[in-house]
């Protein structure tokens, strides 16, 4: 049973009826049935066209779409369309606009131009998606609900009237008491103590650094408002059609959403992910926000929208070269997704999204960019089999939005440098050149069946978290600055590590972070030389704690700058590239990458159930070694391969499937 009904990968995009005649869908149609596509994204912002005056609905073109795309054989990921409140809602309720930290209430004319906490906003979304469910719940075409668009996209955050009194009821929920709130944020420091709720506001733009305390609650108050709409709408379709699986679009590694707690409300979860193509770093940030999206109900996920070629938000929007919309579109593939979607199907001739790319360009068939769809579509049916396998990692990188909204406070921390996002591809990068499966893990998970486990970053880290790792027998690596603070963003008592000190064995005397453009040396217990950045500690170590590395030369000549108690490794620094330090890990945790040793640059592997993803982002042909003894069939061509060697094109991939040897 996959994501939906429908059997094998997905394939399709985002598609716009209402931007186009009718005459045009039945072309759509057809076009799309020639291209294989099996499932679109409809309705994402029709609500002033389902909706054109308050309580009076017109199903009647979204009827005849659905209709028309059923008799093609296509199913449909219906939007509830509350992503874009219409112009009647907001000009008879301006109060639903939402303000920004400085106090201006933004105007309508974008998108995602709501309150979160608005009960009017929140009740016509609740009235819309009723409606919707009522009116398509016996529909055939209805594979999946999409809830709104791309939370906290625009609006991650609201600072008006209404959503502060929302901020009070969640904080007496969290604190109970104002004694407690007073306590939890510290309000004794610059003399901010409350004495009554009505005094207690979002942490609007101030003359100074807000309190971090403060800010911490708002980034998780914050988070929750946004979940309170999905929860909302989620409930009533629940309701009407209890077995039409629920799905929001998530985008990729974002900070302003706690994914986690996201994907627990969710029956599927669903990324849309948008690599720069200009960026050499796009297929490593690509691959770890697709672990992710795996990682976040461990099942298989959906790539909902990608780029088929260029997007129109950045300030330079650099086409996809020939082949590289199929090589991301297998990635996704490679990482989990069971199909690969689009924004969108048919480029728009107007808007702010004109000069994004679609499936269909403006030039119509003739064209590249169509030729590469039907390429891919054909493809993505040749690997129908991959559809709802796993992936097995033995290597887990911990990720908790709680440390990650506390450690990038502003104005307030040692350094503003040590960026999440970051530090977790610092380690990632690595273990991706290697060909090693990654999960991400929120720190309280059960990491039983994972070889090693590391935390880049764990600067809010609680007692519960610190027993949980001190259970976990595999190996354990914790990154600097990290066991500062608890739950409230107080230090630690005796300072950091915090409740980590006697796992790991060390005490953080003093943090030292590094300006722009200094670098530190350290040089391991065999000589190996590693160049720190950024950041380094004084640290001391008790007696059963052995030394990895030392720092040479500064400061801190001689002193410890990675230690090991037991099985757990502590970084006291940020080394540039940790692969020296990884690789002595890997090796004691008996871990190597799926193609074992020695994975070409540019060329990711990846395996899901028995298969084997080799995918080549270099410009130039790669030779993968693979053990000789195993013959395979390349998915995509259906040439068999005899074992040993495979070369794989620039910007190509195989999908081998083992055959059984004779
Ligand atoms: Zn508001």
């Amino acid at each position: 049973m996959g994501l939906t009904r429908l059997p094998g990968l997905l394939f399709g995009g985002d598609y716009n009826p209402e931007q186009w005649p009718e005459e045009v869908w039945r072309e759509d149609v057809r076009l799309m049935a020639e291209a294989g596509v099996n499932l679109v994204t409809v309705a994402v912002f029709s609500w002033s066209r389902l909706e054109p005056r308050p309580g009076s609905y017109e199903f009647g073109w979204l009827d005849r779409v659905l209709d028309l795309l059923h008799a093609h054989g296509i199913a449909v990921d219906l939007a509830t369309a509350t992503a874009t409140p219409p112009p009647w809602l907001v000009r008879a309720h301006p109060e639903i606009q939402p303000v920004d930290a400085a106090g201006t209430r933004l105007e309508f004319g974008s998108r995602q131009g709501y309150c979160p906490s608005s009960p009017v906003f929140r009740a016509a979304t609740v009235r819309l998606a009723r409606a919707m469910a009522e009116r398509y719940r016996e529909h055939p075409a209805l594979a999946m609900w999409h809830i709104s668009n791309e939370y906290a996209d625009h609006t991650a955050e609201c600072f008006c009237a209404e959503s502060a009194r929302d901020f009070r009821r969640w904080l007496q929920g969290r604190h109970r008491s104002l004694d407690g709130l007073n306590a939890a944020w510290g309000t004794s420091c610059w003399g901010q103590h409350y004495t009554d709720w009505t005094q207690v506001e979002p942490p609007r733009k101030a003359p100074g650094p807000v309190n971090p305390a403060q800010l911490l609650d708002w980034r998780r108050f914050s988070s929750d408002a946004l979940l309170a709409c999905f929860e909302a709408e989620r409930a009533v379709l629940k309701e009407v059609t209890p077995d039409i699986p629920v799905t929001t679009n998530f985008m990729s590694v974002l900070r302003d959403l706690d994914y986690w707690t996201w994907a627990a409300a969710e029956d599927v979860v669903t990324d849309d992910a948008y690599p720069d193509p200009a960026d050499p770093r796009a297929a490593v940030k690509a691959a770890l926000g697709y672990d992710l999206m795996r990682s976040l109900k461990r099942q298989p996920w959906l790539l909902l929208e990608s780029a088929p070629s260029a997007v129109s938000w950045r300030p330079v929007n650099v086409p996809k070269d020939p082949g590289v919309m199929r090589l991301h579109s297998l990635q996704a593939l490679a990482h989990g997704s069971d199909g690969v979607m689009f924004f969108q199907w048919r480029q728009a001739r107007y808007g702010p999204e004109k000069f994004h790319s679609a499936m269909l360009p403006h030039g119509g068939t003739a064209t590249r960019q169509w030729r590469e769809t039907l390429a891919l579509g054909a493809d993505v049916r040749r690997l129908a089999g991959v559809a709802g396998t796993g992936t097995r990692a033995e290597v887990a990188l911990l990720l908790d939005w709680d440390s990650w909204w506390g450690l990038e406070a502003p104005e307030s921390m040692p350094s503003d440098r040590l960026r999440l996002h970051e530090l977790l591809l610092s380690w990632y990068t690595p273990l991706h050149a290697r060909g090693i499966a990654v999960d991400l893990a929120p720190p309280g998970r059960d990491l039983a069946g994972y070889r090693l486990v590391i935390a880049p970053n764990l600067y809010l880290c609680t007692a519960e978290h610190a027993a949980a790792l001190a259970g976990f027998p595999g190996r354990l690596v914790v990154g600097p600055f990290s066991g500062v603070v608890d739950a409230a963003d107080r230090v630690h008592e005796g300072g950091a590590p915090g409740p980590l000190r006697d796992l790991l064995g060390v005490r953080v005397e003093e943090w030292r972070p590094l300006p722009d453009g200094v670098t530190q040396e350290v040089v391991t217990a065999d000589g190996t030389a590693l160049t720190a950045r950024t950041w380094t500690e004084w640290l001391d170590t008790s007696e059963a704690t052995e030394v990895l590395a030392r720092y040479r030369g500064g400061p801190l000549d001689g002193r410890p700058a990675v230690t090991r108690r037991g099985t757990a490794t502590y970084l006291g620094c940020l080394p540039e590239d940790p692969a020296p330090l990884l690789d002595g890990l890997l090796t004691d945790a008996g871990i190597t990458g799926v193609t074992g040793p020695g994975l070409p640059a540019g060329v990711e592997a990846c395996r899901r159930g028995p298969y084997l993803f080799l995918l080549n982002h270099g410009a130039g042909p790669a030779t993968v070694p693979l053990p000789v003894e195993t013959g395979f069939t390349d998915l995509l061509t259906g040439r068999p391969l005899p074992g040993g060697p495979v070369t794989v094109g620039p910007r190509d991939a195989v999908v081998l499937e083992p055959r059984p040897t004779p």
